[in-house]
């Protein structure tokens, strides 16, 4: 193993153009000596003349200087003296034995690349005139006359040297080209390595600064990135015995209810499935418990190509609102509620004075307009108390009863046949018929019917709306899809806001008042249920309803 690695590392000072002398000289000699010895073997006694011994004495010399000159330190063109020296040897071995055996002639070759592969074009200018001094010229000296032919023979060593020369520092050349430019092209791209690991430090360092929660998902809802204050909300939402729960596991309520978010309702889940929303608010715990509160909106991510790659969802703690507006709207109901009963016995007691036949009339038309003032005040009182409960979606009081949300479909499409054949919009219906849920028929037919009269407002003459219904794992749903004008995912976003219309509609100069899809939103959530859209500008919309099968009556008091 030892004898294998410093052989490869001898070879590799050989073949290496910028260094190794001694190896390289140690490897011609050997050559050199090879030679020798064969041809002193097959008994040619030329070897041992005196002009040998000056050949070995050049190589001795030639070697040593390989061995002790500082070649480092030398300017390069120093590294031609030994090869050169090696060119002077075989010149002299040449004459001796040359004619016996080419292969004298052939060791010429290691100087020659050996003095092209370090110094390139001087290396073989060199290499070659080396070779017409040392070999050709004496080679003309010897022949008894000077003919062509001669002269063309002296010549065959210097332009052989030459092409092989030109042959090998053109082949280094470019290699040495090429080997620069892969180090440029591996220095670039390590510049650009850092470059995109600092920017993605800078990216981390700015949302880790944020106050909200930041998740960005994947397009198979795979995390790629999340702050540390979405570390914190995610633990929020964990159940108290699992450390790293996935999105299905974690404890999560409509606020201001007892109501838990089915899995593929929960914020990050529904961005996975393409959605685009915005205060979307969600509790940790069951209504009065305190629960933090987080509004969760989310963005679809576009690639470069322009194709959905994931998205983004920010939660944002809105528990100090959540509660405070929680307080105020408990406080306006309280004092209402605690002034209708002393208005109440005022307007009673009044009654039973009028009543008296004796109050003289005067006094009888004072107490008529205390009493008209009184009564003015219970209504107004009770209207704030209405108006409380209407805002309160938790008080929605549901009454619930056994009924197939597909034959609830069946009748809504039924009441706007009429519309959609005026508008010139034609209905398709595929309702699978689904299984009995207990649900509030009136308040889900609200809903589908404005679902319905929705997709046919804003579908033009010519286009088409479908009406479909089916069974899905714990839930029934059905879906409204039109041909219509869409909206876009910064449209889509702000639906369900009260009075929210979007642009797209304005502009189309079709009349709306922007609260159907809110009350319409409220009466599923009240149910447990969803909402959801996708929508695709100039394409269409598609609304998908979802209710799960079982539906448990809301606790009253719940707010959104
Ligand atoms: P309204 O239709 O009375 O304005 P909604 O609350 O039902 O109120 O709808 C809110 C807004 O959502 C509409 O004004 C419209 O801009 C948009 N919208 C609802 N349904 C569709 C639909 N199917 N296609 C396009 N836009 C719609």
């Amino acid at each position: 193993m030892a004898m294998r690695d410093s052989v490869r590392g001898f070879m590799s000072e050989v073949v290496d153009g910028r260094g190794g002398q001694a190896s390289k000289q140690l490897y011609f000699v050997l050559f050199f000596l090879g030679i020798t010895l064969i041809v002193a073997a097959s008994g040619i006694e030329q070897v041992l003349t005196g002009a040998y011994l000056w050949a070995i004495a050049i190589l001795v010399v030639a070697t040593a200087l390989a061995y002790v000159l500082p070649w480092k330190r030398l300017a390069p063109g120093w590294d031609a003296l030994v090869p050169v020296m090696d060119i002077a040897a075989i010149a002299i071995l040449r004459q001796l034995m040359g004619g016996v055996t080419p292969a004298v002639s052939m060791l010429a070759f290691i100087p020659v690349i050996w003095l092209a592969g370090r110094l390139k074009v001087t290396g073989t200018v060199i290499a070659t005139a080396a070779a017409l001094l040392m070999i050709s010229v004496p080679g003309l000296m010897q022949v008894p006359q000077l003919t062509a032919l001669a002269i063309l023979q002296a010549l065959i060593w210097p332009v052989m040297a030459l092409q092989v020369g030109l042959l090998i520092s053109g082949a280094l050349t470019l290699i040495e080209a090429q080997a620069a430019s892969s180090r440029a092209s591996l220095r670039e791209k390590e510049v650009l390595l850092r470059h995109a690991a600092s920017q993605e430090q800078l990216l981390q360092n700015v949302i880790d600064s944020l106050s909200a929660g930041i998740v960005v998902v994947d397009r198979y809802g795979h995390d790629l990135l999340m702050n540390r204050a979405q570390q914190h909300i995610h633990q929020v939402f964990s159940p108290p015995e699992n450390e790293d729960p996935n999105e299905s596991q974690l404890v999560m309520f409509y606020p201001g209810t007892a109501i838990p978010i089915p899995a593929e309702d929960r914020p990050v889940r529904r961005a996975v499935l393409k959605e685009t929303f915005s205060n979307y608010t969600v509790a940790a715990g069951p209504a009065g418990t305190g629960a933090p509160t987080f509004s969760a909106s989310a963005r679809q991510i576009l690639n470069v190509d322009g194709e959905r790659d994931g998205a983004v969802v920010v939660f944002s703690d809105v528990t100090t609102f959540f509660e405070m507006s929680r307080a105020q709207r408990k406080f306006v109901a309280d004092v209402s509620h605690e002034l209708r009963t002393p208005l109440t016995s005022v307007i009673g007691y009044l009654d039973l004075v009028m009543d008296d036949p004796e109050l003289p009339e005067r006094s009888r038309k004072h107490l008529e307009i205390a009493e008209r003032n009184a009564e003015q005040l219970l209504t107004l009182v009770s209207d704030l108390l209405q108006d409380h409960i209407s805002q309160e979606q938790g008080a929605m009081k549901l009454d619930l009863q056994s009924a197939r949300l597909s034959e609830l479909a069946a009748q809504a499409v039924e009441s706007i046949a009429p519309r959609a054949a005026s508008g010139g919009v034609r209905i398709e219906v595929d309702l699978a018929q689904t299984p009995r849920t207990d649900l509030d028929p009136a308040r889900i037919t609200l809903a589908l019917g404005n679902l319905l009269s929705n997709a046919v407002k804003y579908t033009p003459r010519g286009g088409t709306v479908t009406v479909r219904t089916s069974t899905s794992d714990g839930a029934v749903q059905a879906s409204v899809s039109d041909t219509g004008i869409g909206m876009s995912d910064k449209e889509v976003a702000h639906l369900f806001t009260d009075y929210y219309r979007t642009p797209t509609a304005l502009q189309h100069n079709i009349a709306g008042h922007g609260i159907g899809l809110t009350l319409a939103r409220r009466a599923l959530v009240a149910h447990g249920g969803q909402i959801s859209v996708r929508s695709e500008p100039g394409k269409g919309s598609e609304f998908t309803l979802r209710l799960p099968l079982d539906v448990h009556e809301q606790p009253p008091g719940r707010v959104e």
